[in-house]
């Protein structure tokens, strides 16, 4: 990626009807990912052209999830995304091998993140997801910078302590006059496979609370499921799937966004 290419993408500009949504959390672990990638396959499934870009550059985890294979083609000197059911993406993770461990300094995260946005040809986008780093740290204040029009969606685990810790997302976004859609609630049951019992392991109330706070739709309760682990370590996301419990949660959550 050379520096000194123009602007190819319509993206940025204001005007341009692409909604872009930076999935945030608090802390790292909380299923942001594995929330970007299932909302992205379920608005594609939706018949929305949707497009994701892996802004958590250094730890990569979209092209896992969704099953990205090789490596972007470079047409012209611009990297056209991959795509996997339906959904574009770029991530870092598809340059670099797997194991290639990314140590940038904050400059060099958010040269990489302009490029994601400028230098990808995306085409026309009806959504355009941005998988960001966990917290309130450079790329954040970057997307701001880079799209003020972007919106901010909070994944949370029911944890009070983690939703105080979603919260500061929250309060970045007011500074920055980032509009909230709504809020995920991950892990937020696990119902035992041979008794049925449910438990919740993480608490309880944690998403609600943030949305209550926000004035926001709590758009989804995800169970603790191993299918959704699962899923993504296999490049399958659940949201793919035709009968399956957990990807209906991720179309109703696609359903409510607009
Ligand atoms: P983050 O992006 O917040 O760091 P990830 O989406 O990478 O989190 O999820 C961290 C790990 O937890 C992954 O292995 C993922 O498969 C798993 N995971 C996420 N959400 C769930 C869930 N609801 N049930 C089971 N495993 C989950």
């Amino acid at each position: 990626l050379s520096g000194r290419r123009q602007a190819r993408s319509s993206i940025l500009d204001p005007a341009s009807n692409t909604q872009i949504i930076g999935i945030s959390s608090g802390k790292g672990g909380v299923g942001k990912s594995t929330v970007t990638a299932n909302l992205a396959v379920a608005l594609a499934r939706l018949g929305h052209r949707v497009g994701v870009i892996d802004a958590d550059i250094y730890g990569f985890s979209i092209p896992r999830i969704l099953g990205l294979k090789g490596r972007p083609m470079v047409i012209e000197g611009a990297l056209a995304p991959q795509t996997a059911h339906g959904v574009q993406a770029i991530s870092m993770g598809s340059l670099v091998d797997e194991e290639t461990a990314v140590i940038w300094r904050g400059p060099m995260l958010m040269k990489a993140l302009e490029q994601f946005l400028k230098d990808v040809l995306w085409g026309d986008l009806d959504y355009l997801l941005l998988d960001m780093p966990p917290g309130t740290g450079d790329i954040a204040i970057s997307m701001y910078q880079l799209i003020p029009q972007s919106y901010l969606l909070l994944v949370t685990t029911p944890q009070p302590v983690a939703s105080v810790v979603a919260r500061r997302v929250a309060k970045m976004a007011e500074k920055t006059n980032q509009t909230v859609v709504g809020v995920i609630e991950n892990m937020a049951y696990f119902i035992c496979p041979h008794c049925g019992h449910t438990e919740e392991i993480f608490g309880r109330g944690g998403g609600q609370q943030i949305a209550e706070a926000l004035g926001v739709p709590l758009l989804a309760r995800l169970p603790l499921d191993r299918s959704l682990r699962e899923s993504g370590d296999e490049g399958q996301p659940l949201a793919a799937l035709k009968d399956d419990r957990i990807g209906q949660a991720f179309l109703e959550a696609a359903r409510a966004l607009h």
